[in-house]
């Protein structure tokens, strides 16, 4: 079994705050700081991957990151 782990970075220092992502995310993943106005990821686990998110950035700030890990396997008795 394949575990997809799911990485939404964005580079803090690349993103001018122009909000654009955070329109184009339909799952509601990207939310801008209201302290840094920059984007900021929450709920990463709704993330879809459809990358939507990335083409739109101005300053390419966005990486998604599908990473499939098998899960660790523990036996005991
Ligand atoms: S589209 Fe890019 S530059 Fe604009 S808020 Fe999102 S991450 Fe920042
Ligand atoms: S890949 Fe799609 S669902 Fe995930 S953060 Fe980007 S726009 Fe949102």
């Amino acid at each position: 079994m394949e575990v997809i782990t799911i990485a939404v970075i964005i580079d803090s220092e690349l993103c001018n705050g122009c909000g654009i992502c955070v329109n184009y995310c339909p799952m509601d993943v990207i939310r801008m700081d209201e302290e840094s106005q920059k984007a900021i990821t929450k709920y990463l686990e709704d993330c879809m991957l459809c990358e939507l998110c990335v083409p739109d950035c101005p300053t390419n700030a966005i990486t998604v990151t599908p990473e499939k890990t098998a899960p660790l396997m523990v036996s005991w008795g």
